[in-house]
């Protein structure tokens, strides 16, 4: 099947998916994501909220002011970005408040395995050459779950060879964890270059001292934009 093809079909599943409520949890079904074949940067958030469900797009509100000024640090626009690139999530369909009621459930580790398929055949028809996990869940897909944020955030990972089927087994001990981009190396494989949630309640987003790591990534970003030309 040709990648546009492959795309197409992958979307059209995604889109009539219910493996979740089936399963018995109360997710409000229609996959949120966007973009277009081509796209050289992918974007994967942890689950869409109930605003990006009413806009039908990714980081469609406050999160996504947040998270398109860092981007916009780093060099790329939002239009343009939205145009150009991709945005996804962990699970592509909104899970609902939490029993506090006061913010998102996050979603089960189950309802994560059920969603995975789709986003590594994503990950493979993008085929992108920057992967931008954002929040402790995408983050978590890539890499050692022993790290912490402040270990993680400012760094980057190389994958000379990104294979999807392993890409739980590599997390633990991924190829290279790097803090700059290397010229050499840059435009054969794939960086993965992670971001903290940018949602208003994070603690962790919002404590000054994380700044200084929060703005490493970014230029490492914007790095890999001028360097692999990700406009
Ligand atoms: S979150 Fe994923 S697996 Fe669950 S219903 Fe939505 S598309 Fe399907």
């Amino acid at each position: 099947m040709k990648n546009g093809e492959a795309l197409k079909q992958l979307q059209f599943e995604m889109n009539s998916c219910s493996l979740c409520l089936e399963s018995g949890y109360k997710i409000t079904p229609g996959a949120i994501f966007s973009g277009v074949l081509g796209a050289k940067v992918m974007v994967i958030g942890q689950a869409p909220g109930v605003t990006e469900v009413k806009a039908k797009r990714p980081f469609n509100a406050s999160s996504g002011r947040r998270l398109f000024k860092w981007l916009g640090l780093a060099g790329w626009d939002e239009p343009r970005f939205r145009d150009g690139q991709y945005m996804t999530a962990v699970t592509k369909c909104y899970p609902g408040k939490n029993n506090s009621g006061r913010g998102d459930r996050l979603a089960s580790k189950e309802e994560q395995k059920l969603c995975r398929d789709y986003l590594n055949r994503e990950i493979e028809v993008i085929a992108p050459k920057v992967i931008i996990p954002v929040g402790g869940l995408a983050i978590k897909i890539f890499y050692p779950s022993k790290l912490k944020l402040d270990e993680i955030i400012g760094t980057a990972i190389f994958h000379q060879d990104l294979r999807v089927g392993e890409i739980d087994r590599s997390a633990d001990n991924p190829e290279m964890v790097v803090d700059s981009i290397d010229g050499g190396l840059a435009s054969n494989g794939v960086w993965i270059v992670p971001l903290p949630h940018p949602s208003g309640a994070s603690a962790w987003t919002n404590k000054p001292q994380n700044l200084a790591l929060i703005e490493k990534a970014i230029a490492l970003l914007n790095d890999l934009r001028l360097l692999l030309e990700l406009d």
